[in-house]
C-alpha cells in the first residue's frame, strides 16, 4: 500500500485523491483547512464559489492545458449521460462579440477558440450561429457549442461520497480513504496526517494559499496572485436555458463581463468581474446595476424585470503567472494554479498528477 497525503479539499486535491483511490494500492488521506459544506469561507477557498462551465481557455498553441482540458470535457460528458448525481448538466453555451470590442480590441479580426478547429470542433459540436440568429446591430458574430453548468458544492460532494465508496471500511485499518480538517504551516508537516501512519508522498493542492506554505520555493510564491470574481446568484424568472456569454467591452469599467450560467435547479449565476491582484470583500453596490442594464441591452429576448437576487458571492481565482504547476519534486506532487479553470481542467489535471505519481513509484521500487 502507498500512503499519501493530499492537501486541500478543492476541484483539484477532491478529483486527485478520487482518480489515485482508483488503484487498490493507494490509501489516500485528504487534510484541509476548508471543505466544500462549510458554511463560511474564511481563507481563499474558490471552489464552492465558482459557477461553473466548461469555456477552455487555452491559447492555440497551447497543446499541454488543451489536452487537460479535453480530457475533462470528456470525463464531464460521461457524468452528463450516466451519473445524474454528480449534478452536471448539459446546456448550449452561446458566445456572443459586440461590435464595439470587435473594432477596438480584436482589431477587426474574428477571434474564436482553439476548441472550434479540428477533432475537437466535431466532439464539441462547435457551431458560429447565422446573423439571422442574433442582433446585427450589437453583435459582431456569435458561436455555440454543446457546454454544461456543474453544480459545484453538490459536485464536490459527489466526489467525496464516490471516494468513501471506493474505500471500503471507514476508520479501519483497511480503509484507503480519509479526510482530516487540518491547517498546515509547510508541506513537510503534512505527512505525519495520514490516517496509517506517515506518508510517502504528498500532493500540494492549495490553491491560492499555496505562497504561505513556508517549504515552498520563493520564486514560486511569487508567480501567485488572486483573480477576484463577484457573482450574483438568482431566482432563474429569465427564461434563459442556455449559458450565455457576452464579451463585452466598457472602457469606464475595463474588469466587469457579462455571463450566465443556468443552473438545474431554477438558479441563474450571473457574473461577474475579473479584478486583477484584487483580494478585498468589498462589493460595489452600482455594478449591479450596470449588470442589470447591459442584461436589458444585450440579452433583451428574457425577461429581466423583477429578478430575485438570493446573495452575492465573490472568490478569488488562484493565478499562476506562467500557467498550471503540475510538477514533481522528490515525493511532492505540485498541483495548483488553476486560475480561472479548475473545474474544466480538473480530470485532465488528476490524470497528470497521478502519472507522476506512478513515476515516483516506480522509481522508488529499485
Ligand atoms: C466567481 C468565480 C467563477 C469561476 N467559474 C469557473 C468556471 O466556470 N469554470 C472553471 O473551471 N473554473 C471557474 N472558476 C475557477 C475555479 O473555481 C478555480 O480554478 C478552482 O476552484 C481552484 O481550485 P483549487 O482546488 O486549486 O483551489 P481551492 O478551491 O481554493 O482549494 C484549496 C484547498 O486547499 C486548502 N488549503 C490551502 N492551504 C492550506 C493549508 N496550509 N493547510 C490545509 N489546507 C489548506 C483549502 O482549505 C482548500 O480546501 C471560478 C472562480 C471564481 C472565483
Amino acid at each position: 500500500m502507498t500512503k499519501i497525503v493530499v492537501v486541500g479539499a478543492g476541484i483539484i486535491g477532491l478529483t486527485v485523491a478520487h482518480e489515485l483511490l482508483k488503484d487498490e494500492s493507494n490509501q489516500v488521506t485528504i487534510i484541509a483547512q476548508q471543505f466544500p459544506t462549510d458554511f463560511e469561507f474564511a481563507t481563499p477557498y474558490t471552489s464552492p464559489i465558482a459557477g461553473a462551465n466548461w469555456c477552455s481557455f487555452a491559447e492555440l498553441n497551447d497543446k499541454f492545458t488543451q489536452e487537460i482540458d479535453k480530457n475533462s470535457y470528456l470525463k464531464f460528458q460521461e457524468l452528463i449521460k450516466n451519473v445524474p448525481q454528480a449534478n452536471v448538466t448539459a446546456r448550449k453555451d452561446i458566445t456572443y462579440i459586440p461590435i464595439n470590442k470587435f473594432k477596438t480590441i480584436y482589431k477587426g479580426v474574428k477571434v474564436l477558440p482553439w476548441f472550434a478547429y479540428g477533432d475537437m470542433k466535431k466532439i464539441i459540436g462547435f457551431r458560429e450561429l447565422n446573423p439571422s440568429e442574433y442582433d446585427t446591430s450589437l453583435f459582431a458574430y456569435a458561436y455555440e457549442y454543446n457546454g454544461m453548468v456543474i453544480r459545484t458544492g453538490y459536485y464536490m460532494t459527489y466526489l467525496i461520497n464516490e471516494m468513501w465508496k471506493m474505500s471500503g471500511d471507514v476508520e479501519t485499518s483497511t480503509s484507503r480513504f480519509s479526510m482530516r480538517r487540518a491547517t498546515i504551516k509547510s508541506l513537510s508537516e503534512a505527512y505525519t496526517y495520514h490516517q496509517h501512519g506517515r506518508a510517502e508522498i504528498v500532493i500540494n493542492c492549495t490553491g491560492l494559499l499555496a505562497k504561505n506554505l513556508l517549504d515552498i520555493e520563493s520564486e514560486e510564491k511569487e508567480k501567485l496572485y488572486p483573480v477576484r470574481g463577484v457573482v450574483f446568484v438568482a431566482e432563474n424568472t429569465t427564461g434563459m436555458k442556455t449559458l450565455s456569454v457576452v464579451d463585452i467591452y466598457d472602457p469606464e469599467y475595463p474588469e466587469e463581463k457579462l455571463y450566465f450560467m443556468p443552473r438545474r435547479e431554477g438558479e441563474l449565476i450571473m457574473g461577474g468581474v475579473f479584478q486583477v491582484n484584487n483580494d478585498t470583500k468589498d462589493i460595489d453596490p452600482t455594478f449591479i446595476h450596470r449588470l442589470l442594464s447591459r442584461c436589458k441591452k444585450y440579452l433583451s429576448q428574457h425577461n429581466w424585470e423583477n429578478i430575485k437576487i438570493i446573495r452575492t458571492q465573490f472568490g478569488y481565482r488562484p493565478f499562476r503567472k506562467g500557467g498550471y504547476r503540475i510538477e514533481r519534486k522528490g515525493n511532492i506532487v505540485h498541483v495548483y494554479g488553476f486560475g480561472a479553470g479548475g473545474f474544466q481542467s480538473s480530470w485532465g489535471a488528476a490524470a497528470k498528477s497521478v502519472e507522476l505519481v506512478k513515476e515516483y513509484q516506480n522509481k522508488s521500487k529499485f
